[in-house]
């Protein structure tokens, strides 16, 4: 009887997982106008990531504290961080519980073209992204924008969640606890875990859908994300192609795909004027 029973769940749990893996098990925003709304797999806690996004953010500050390259430019720190001030309030379109994430937002003094929004709100503007390419407050507002839905959508947290299926080194009943190997391990990993993490094409379309109706919702003109990004193409011909495509890569038709959405989010952005 006991072996039927565990037969059963068994089979049951099969089952469930197979739907999980297949389809993923539920999606982490609201839709907006633009946004998305794809099912999602997500075998991690987001309490699991976002303690070892602080962790590994504290880490990044007190490093770069001791390089001395943490907030060098005061007028280039309370610029950007206006810019986060307007757009968090926005988010709540998409999830209202991320009003209450210990958003952080600082700039490190680097030549290199890069920013990112770690799990649960740790912004890192580059002064080099903002200096090489001579970004408009709206182009910021694009940049920080795409990054922050990154966060919204918690596609680190799916990449996480793929990675610990794929490699099958831990009971995924454990993972689905939130007490896998892998998972457990989350908040040693260092910083690099939570910069490098590669999106897929698919993140980086939704994060441009989220992030524009974000930047448009703040009152920043969402045009800006075509010339944000011909500049980031253009800069990617030179020499040192900008860091951030290198964990965002793009399709060829981003521009364009940009474009097709501005009608949804330029009304949003006339309201947001007024
Ligand atoms: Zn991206």
């Amino acid at each position: 009887m006991r072996n039927f029973k565990m037969a059963r769940w068994a089979v049951g749990f099969g089952v469930c997982l197979a739907a999980l893996t297949m389809s993923g098990c539920e999606t982490t925003t609201s839709s907006g106008v633009v946004g998305a709304n794809r099912q999602q797999l997500l075998l991690v806690s987001s309490d699991q990531m976002n303690q070892g996004a602080a962790q590994a953010y504290t880490e990044m500050k007190t490093d770069a504290q001791k390089s001395s390259v943490l907030n060098k430019d005061t007028a280039m720190l309370n610029r950007v961080r206006t810019i986060a001030a307007r757009l968090q309030p926005q988010t709540q379109v998409f999830r209202p519980d991320a009003l209450n994430w210990n958003w952080e937002v600082n700039v490190l003094e680097s030549d290199e073209l890069n920013a990112f929004c770690m799990p649960g709100g740790k912004i890192m503007f580059y002064s080099g992204l903002i200096k090489t390419l001579n970004l408009s407050d709206a182009e910021i507002a694009v940049v920080m924008g795409h990054e922050i839905a990154h966060a919204l959508r918690e596609h680190s947290r799916e990449q996480m969640s793929q990675a610990l299926v794929a490699q099958g080194a831990i009971g995924l009943g454990a993972a689905l606890l939130g007490l896998g190997q892998g998972s457990a391990n989350l908040a040693n990993q260092g910083y690099s875990a939570f910069i490098a993490t590669k999106f897929s094409r698919n993140d980086e379309s939704e994060a441009d859908r989220i992030g524009l109706e974000l930047t448009a919702r703040a009152g920043y003109d969402p045009r800006a994300g075509v010339t944000l990004w011909q500049k980031m193409m253009n800069a990617s011909q030179g020499s040192a192609p900008p860091e951030i495509l290198s964990t965002h890569p793009a399709s060829a038709n981003r521009i364009q795909e940009i474009q097709s959405l501005l009608p949804a989010v330029l009304p949003l952005y006339e309201a947001a004027r007024r």
